[in-house]
């Protein structure tokens, strides 16, 4: 029996277990379906961690020494995928991918969420490069200078509003005339003077070169009217896929409470509403999705689940 079983290893979980096995629990295990590192790893440059500050780093390089402190201190790592986490009386069952199963006293699940892309042409090609999903991570590469962003739902325009006091300009882009944003946020995002929405259009075309994306090509879709934006940053917030199937029972049932949009609802010590499970990272609710929140979050959940087993006890 393990008493702890922390699933996913990005930074949330990868924290979970530093905090887990340094505070004394032995028999803690890390299942992560790849390499532990999270969505982080894709990321060519990480520039708001404090402490961090090389700008040859990249989020591989970043998260490569996380892992390797873990194990030190006891950490086990599975490279398994997770297909399961049912509460089995005062305890839990994992099943993994095959069948295998494992049981625990406490799971932690730090699975995140993962930015849903939008399929024009040259997204994935200069994801990273020029095409972002993180406002609060890349914007400041985009200082005094012109931005695009994609999508017409709350996050696009409240990350538009973000962008607004960084960037020069900020042009919206939105498949529809009408947004699905809150309208509050919509009338606050008008009011901008350097935000233009730009309605009924889709990005037809992201291009650039190795260096990089070096601009974009809007599409009017009822005049078929091509715009050349040349020069921009690229933020596409089309929504977000949480990483919470790990939390579904076999009728597709979640095992615990969850917000309308599939986030693990959690309170400040990252408890979920079943007893003995936590949730960490960018798949929890209000999460700032940031690699320092998501270790915050890890942390707070080890030393519940130390708490947690101490009164078991
Ligand atoms: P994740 O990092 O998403 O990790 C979840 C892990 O769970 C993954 O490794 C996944 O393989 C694993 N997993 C999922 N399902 C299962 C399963 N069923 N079984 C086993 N394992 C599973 N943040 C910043 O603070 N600064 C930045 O500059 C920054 N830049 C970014 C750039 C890019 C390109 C991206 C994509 C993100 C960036 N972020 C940045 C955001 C940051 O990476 C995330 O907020 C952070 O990684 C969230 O950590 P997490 O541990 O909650 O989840
Ligand atoms: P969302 O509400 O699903 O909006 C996604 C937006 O992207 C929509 O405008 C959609 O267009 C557009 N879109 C989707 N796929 C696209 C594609 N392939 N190409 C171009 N555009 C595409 O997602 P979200 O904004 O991330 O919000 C998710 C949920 O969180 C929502 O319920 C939202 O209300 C909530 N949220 C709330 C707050 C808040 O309350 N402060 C903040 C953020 C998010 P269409 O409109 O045409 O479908």
């Amino acid at each position: 029996m393990l008493d702890c079983a922390i699933i996913g290893g990005g930074p949330a979980g990868l924290t979970a277990g530093l905090y887990a096995t340094r505070g004394g629990l032995k028999n803690v295990t890390l299942f992560e379906m790849g390499l532990p590192g999270g969505q982080i790893t894709q990321s060519s440059e990480i520039e708001n961690y404090p402490g961090f500050f090389e700008h040859d780093k990249t989020g591989m390089d970043f998260m490569d020494t996380w892992q390797k402190q873990c194990f030190h201190f006891g950490l086990k790592h599975e490279m398994k995928k997770v297909e399961r986490v049912a509460k089995t009386g005062e305890h839990f069952t994992i099943t993994l991918e095959g069948g295998e199963t494992v049981e625990a006293l406490t799971v932690i699940t730090c699975t995140g969420s993962t930015p849903k892309r939008a399929g024009f042409k040259g997204e994935d090609e200069f994801f990273g490069k020029g095409v972002s999903t993180c406002a609060t991570c890349d914007g400041f590469f985009y200082k005094d200078k012109a931005v695009t962003v994609l999508g017409g739902g709350d996050t696009a325009l409240e990350e538009a509003f973000y962008l607004s006091n960084i960037c020069s300009e900020v042009y919206v882009v939105h498949r529809r005339d009408e947004f699905r944003a809150a309208p509050p946020t919509l009338d606050r995002v008008k009011r901008k003077e350097n935000i233009h929405l730009i309605t009924d259009s889709v990005i037809e075309e992201a291009y650039g070169g190795m260096m990089g994306l070096d601009g974009v090509k809007i599409k009017n879709i009822k005049t078929n009217e091509i715009t050349d934006m040349q020069n921009t940053g690229l933020f596409v917030f089309v929504g977000h896929n949480v990483q919470n199937s790990v939390l579904k029972d076999e009728n597709g049932e979640f095992i615990c409470d969850m917000n309308d949009w599939g986030q693990v609802i959690v309170d400040l010590s990252m408890k979920t509403s079943l007893k003995g499970l936590f949730a960490a990272g960018d798949m929890r609710i209000e999460a700032p999705k940031q690699v320092v929140s998501a270790a915050g979050d890890g942390s707070v959940a080890a030393l519940q689940v130390i708490a947690y087993i101490q009164e078991l006890a």
